[in-house]
């Protein structure tokens, strides 16, 4: 890993954002926990998708359908027979890989090298023989290529095996086939298979959209780059229903809406790039990903699909129950086309905090403090007395019994107050407000900003309005 990406997670960890999970056991692997700060982070992230996504838009509604469906679920979707990632064993170190993900490191390789081509091709080959399910040429690519295990450093591969992704446990007490379920590996199906639900008893008329965020889980082989693949994570889904032959124009419009969501969040353009998927899923007729340059490489934040009428004709198919949905305009039934956007919540909490992870030299000492947008950050202001003495405590706790209806906000007395600034720095608080003598004598405090550490007087009862007014987009 990175030195960089070290320290993120170093700093997660220290001040209350992410933790390996039951680390006193020493951790499960791809399996974390989010602190204080991570979990408040968190919640904003998701409250902003949600509410960009239902309160902006007048035909998107949400729901929240649980984690456990019913088996067919997964066979109709194809993630019974489909949802397998090709795993490689290296003889020599024993370690297990995803072969199309060393190679897709060995493209990203050319590609840094400026041998684009090369590059392009060398995926192309890989899609090809994915796509033809041919693993002895696969396994042949990693060896032509010379692909070495990282451990190893040797090219002694196994054979490349199927392998899915889907947890699996039993309902009920009696461990039979027939009782077999399936731990959701992404939240859309929940949509799916509610779509009627939703367009009868919210009166939706096409086209429209369903919000879900929820838990889904994946065993993936390999579990690296902390909270970027985990084994249970959080999706933000949206799927959008259109009538047939609209589909890329919706397409189009939810990735221009969603570029430009990541660029208000205040991610830098620069940092952000479009990946056309050149090989598509069955399911799919055209979907990219929205990549951000993580410390580790541009990487997937979020995708969109054109899913066509895939998901909704297979249940029909499966449940024998009509996915179809009449159309007064055209006066005509048929089954919806979808255009997905899905997002992981963790990887967009990952990216924020990597944009927001900021070290500075100032006169010859480091200073790191989280430049995360104020509508964001876990706290949005602390409340510091400057002495513990002549009512000054008082007095901060009365502003603080003020402001904590609507803002998240701290209280805190104890150390010297530079000490404090620089806590409430590496926890990425907007504003410190201190309270001092003269607070007592005309009602002002000092407001001490996070990115500048410049200082501001300003009447107490301004503080709601100023708060206010930096915590929205
Ligand atoms: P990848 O290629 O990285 O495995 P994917 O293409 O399988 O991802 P999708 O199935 O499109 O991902 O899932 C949509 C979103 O869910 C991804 O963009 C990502 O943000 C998130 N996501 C998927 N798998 C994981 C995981 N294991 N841990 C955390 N987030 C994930």
């Amino acid at each position: 890993e990175s030195g960089l990406l070290k320290d993120i997670i170093a700093h997660a960890k220290e001040y209350g954002f992410v933790y390996p999970s039951s680390e006193i056991y020493d951790g499960l692997q791809a399996v974390y926990d989010y602190g204080p700060y991570g979990v408040e982070l968190k919640n904003n992230l998701k409250r902003l998708w949600w509410e960009s996504m239902t309160r902006l838009n007048g035909n998107i509604v949400g729901l929240d359908a649980s984690i456990f469906m019913h088996p067919t679920t997964w066979k109709a979707s194809g993630h019974v027979d489909s949802f397998n990632d090709p795993m490689v064993d290296n003889k020599d170190s024993k370690k297990r890989y995803r072969a199309d993900v060393l190679i897709e490191e060995k493209a990203a390789g050319y590609e840094n090298e400026g041998n684009q081509e090369k590059a392009n091709s060398l995926l192309a080959t890989m899609g090809r023989l994915l796509e033809a399910e041919d693993f002895s040429a696969l396994r042949e690519l990693l060896i032509e290529e010379d692909i070495k295990c990282p451990v190893s450093g040797t090219t002694n591969w196994t054979e490349i095996r199927q392998f899915n992704l889907m947890f699996s446990t039993q309902v009920g007490s009696v461990s039979e086939d027939s009782n077999t379920i399936y731990l959701r590996p992404e939240t859309a199906q929940g949509i799916f298979v509610n779509f009627l639900n939703v367009q009868k008893t919210a009166r939706m008329k096409i086209p429209f959209g369903i919000a879900q965020i929820g838990k889904a889980f994946r065993n993936e082989i390999v579990a690296r780059q902390f909270i970027f693949r985990m084994r249970e994570f959080e999706q933000m889904e949206m799927q959008f229903f259109v009538r047939p032959g609209t589909e890329l124009e919706w397409y189009k419009h939810w990735a221009d809406t969603r570029m430009s969501w990541h660029k208000a969040l205040g991610i830098p353009e620069e940092k952000l790039r479009r990946h056309d998927h050149e090989k598509l899923a069955h399911y799919a007729n055209a979907a990219l990903d929205i990549e951000y340059q993580f410390p580790f490489g541009f990487k997937e934040v979020e995708g969109i699909h054109s899913r066509t009428d895939f998901d909704l004709k297979a249940h029909q198919e499966f449940s024998k129950k009509k996915q179809q949905y009449f159309d007064p305009e055209i006066n005509q039934n048929y089954i919806p086309y979808v255009v997905e956007t899905s997002i992981g919540a963790d990887r967009l909490f990952l990216m924020t905090l990597c944009n927001a992870f900021t070290t500075q030299e100032v006169e010859g000492k480091s200073r790191a403090y989280l430049a995360l947008h104020p509508a964001l950050a876990p706290v949005k202001a602390a409340i510091l007395p400057l002495t513990k003495k002549d009512g000054l405590p008082d007095k901060g706790k009365a502003i603080f019994d003020q402001l904590k209806y609507d803002f998240n906000i701290i209280y805190e007395e104890a150390g010297s107050i530079g000490k404090r600034y620089t806590r409430q720095d590496l926890i990425g608080t907007p504003f410190c407000i201190a309270v001092d003598h003269q607070t007592l004598e005309d009602d002002t405090v000092t407001i001490r900003h996070r990115d500048t550490t410049g200082q501001e007087r300003v009447p107490i009862a301004d503080l709601q309005g100023r708060l206010a007014a930096a915590c929205s987009f």
